[in-house]
This record gives C-alpha cells, structure tokens and sequence, in this order.
C-alpha cells in the first residue's frame, strides 16, 4: 500500500514550543496518519495529512462498546542529533495482540512502522530538544461501523498521532507515595487487562482519583480474586528489589506486558541480578519495607521510565520504602535506558531505530 501525502506548505507549519515546560499530551503536531478499513477490502486510504477532527456517526461502535485499542512510545533527540524510537517493534507486535484480543482487524506491522518513521521524519521540527523530553507517538484503532448491536465493527479507522512532552522528572528524580487499593480491582483473570484498550483506564479512574484526594500519585492494585498480590502501579509494571531478589508480577493475564518492564528484566539479568517473575503478596512487600529486607521499589513505562516508589499506603498506615529516597538500582537503570533512548551509550541489545 502507498502513503498518499497531503501535507501543508511551509508557511503553515508549526515547531516545538520554545517554552521547557511542555505539559503531556496536550500540544499536537501538524499532521497525522490515517488509514481505513472495511471487511472484504481490508486497510485501504492510508495518507499523512492535517491534524484535525473526524467525523464520526454518534452510533459509531467505538462511542457505544469501546473497541478501540492504542500504544504509546516515544520519538527522542539523541546527542548526535539523530531521531531514535526505543523497540517500536514491540508496539507494534503488542497493538496486534490487543487487536486480536478486542476481535479487530490486524495492521502489518512492517508497513504501520514505516508510516510512523515517514510522519515522525516529517514532524521532526516538533521533536523537543531538551534531555527527557520527546515525541510522544500515539498509535490507535477504533471501530466506527454505524450500529448499535454488540459485535465486532466491520469497519476501523486507525491513526497516529504526536505530542511534543517535557522531561518527566523536571523537579528531579523523586519517589511517589503510592495508595494500595482493596477496594477496587482493575482487571481479572480471563478479562482483558493485558490489553491496551480504553475501557481499562475509564474502569481505573475511581480508584485513582480517589487516592489522589488523599495525597498519593497513584493506585497500587492488587489480584481481583484474593486482593493479595500486587499487580501493577498506576499505568506501570511494578518491581520490588529485595536483599538478593529483582521480583515482578509474572504476566498471567491480568497486567499489561510492558516494553520497560521487558527490558529492564533483560539488564538487570545481564548485570548478575537474580530476576524473578512471580506473584508477590502485599504482606511481603510491606513486612520488607519494615524489616529494610525490601531495599528499592519502582514502576517502569514508557512514560517516566523508571518511577521510584518512596511510600506505600495500605489499610490506614504507611510503609516508608529505603527512607522514602530513590535507590541505586532505580538510578542506573533510569542512566542505562534513557542513555541508550538519547544516543549517550551503546545500545548492546540493538534496541533502537533510527528515523529516517
Ligand atoms: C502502557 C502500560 C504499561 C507500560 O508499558 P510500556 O510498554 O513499558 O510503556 C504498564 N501498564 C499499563 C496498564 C499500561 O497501559
């Protein structure tokens, strides 16, 4: 399939706000990618045009029963002035899993990739510079047939879009105090809490909300079945480092497979840590956080990289995790990663692309 181009001349293009406190996801840039598919035709239209609206029937699938899926990852200014995506193949290998999961068409994963390179080439003025901010590239897949019965669309629009975003840690590299939940849970076995999908993040407000009036960041959530062993942190895997142990919740189903948890299992491996997937009950993290056996906590997405968690709150009383600072292991892995995002070291896994 060919990329149509409709681009807008010269003059009526913008670039990266000057200003360093870009706030996330909310400035976009000049143009997007869009293609459409029917059942019988499949992917067809596929074009980069003007960034604007769509037009949409209000009995759109999408708007009714929520198939729709996403990805998030990032475009990043390396040193060298040259544009790199960290593992955009494993974005697009997972929107297929979701796709799949949410019985929606698959993209080839070859030729989106392509379109994503080709629209971040033409977007680069909006890539900021500054180390830790990026391009942050949306990827999404809607169903929009015009009918109110529950079964898979028979038609899609799928889209990229892209947000200049700041440096996740402006105020430095601090830990969060979390809110452990048992009161509400967030996906559950056989459900669809490994897959990026809307209803998910609609079904996690609460619960965030909630914590935040109390004066945590996020939500820690725990198992639906026995509200014992801990699944993830907000939007993010979670890893507990205990005195010899790199332990995180296997990917049983009920939290997301992680690109950032993915990798930093892979280096933490290959620098002589024992790594263990596994389920972890709350009563062991936070019995560790008394006894100091737990020596670090942190949550890992694309988004901040490594989140360190400096406070867990459960049943009315607070557990302070290595004197409420951020850890040794949290920092190198937070120096290894972003190193390797913005061209600052090797890149031994061969884990970055270049655009173009
Ligand atoms: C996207 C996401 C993550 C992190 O995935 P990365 O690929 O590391 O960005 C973790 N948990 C949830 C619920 C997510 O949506």
């Amino acid at each position: 399939m060919e990329i149509k181009l409709e681009l807008l001349p010269p003059e009526k293009r913008g670039r990266v706000p000057a200003h360093k406190n870009l706030p996330f996801g909310r400035i976009f840039t000049d143009h997007m990618f869009y293609m459409f598919y029917r059942e019988g035709d499949g992917w067809q239209d596929a074009c980069i045009k003007p960034y604007g609206s769509l037009c949409l029937d209000p009995a759109a699938v999408v708007f009714h029963y929520s198939q729709t899926i996403f990805e998030g990852l990032k475009a990043y200014y390396g040193v060298d002035d040259r544009i790199r995506l960290f593992r955009p193949e494993r974005n697009m290998a997972r929107m297929n899993r979701s796709a799949w999961r949410m019985c929606m068409p698959q993209i080839d994963e070859t030729f989106v990739l392509k379109a994503l390179k080709k629209l971040v080439d033409i977007e680069k003025e909006w890539i900021p510079r500054e180390k830790g901010s990026a391009l942050y590239i949306r990827p999404l897949m809607m169903g929009t047939e015009t009918f109110l019965g529950v079964k898979p669309s028979s038609e899609y629009v799928f889209l990229i879009i892209l947000s200049p975003v700041g440096a996740y840690y402006r105020e430095g590299f601090n830990p969060v105090k979390i809110y452990v939940t048992d009161k509400y849970v967030r996906a559950a076995p056989g459900g669809v809490g490994d897959v990026k999908t809307g209803g998910n993040y609609a079904a996690s407000l609460m619960a965030s909300e909630e914590a935040k009036k109390l004066g945590y960041t996020q939500v820690l959530w725990l198992d639906a079945i026995e509200r014992r062993y801990v699944e993830e942190v907000g939007t993010m895997n979670i890893f507990f480092y205990f005195e010899d142990e790199l332990a995180t919740p296997a990917l049983t189903g009920t939290i997301l497979p992680g690109i950032t948890r993915e990798s930093v299992i892979q280096m933490a491996r290959d620098w002589g840590l024992r790594v263990t997937e596994r389920r972890i009950p709350i009563e062991e993290v936070l019995e560790g956080a008394e006894s100091g056996r737990l020596k670090e906590c942190f949550g890992t997405g694309t988004a901040a990289v490594i989140s360190p968690v400096g406070c867990l709150a459960y049943k009315g009383k607070e557990y302070v995790i290595n004197e409420g600072k951020t850890g040794p292991l949290a920092r190198r892995l937070f120096e290894e990663l972003t190193g390797i995002q913005y061209g600052e070291k090797p890149d031994p896994y061969g884990w970055v692309q270049f655009v173009p």
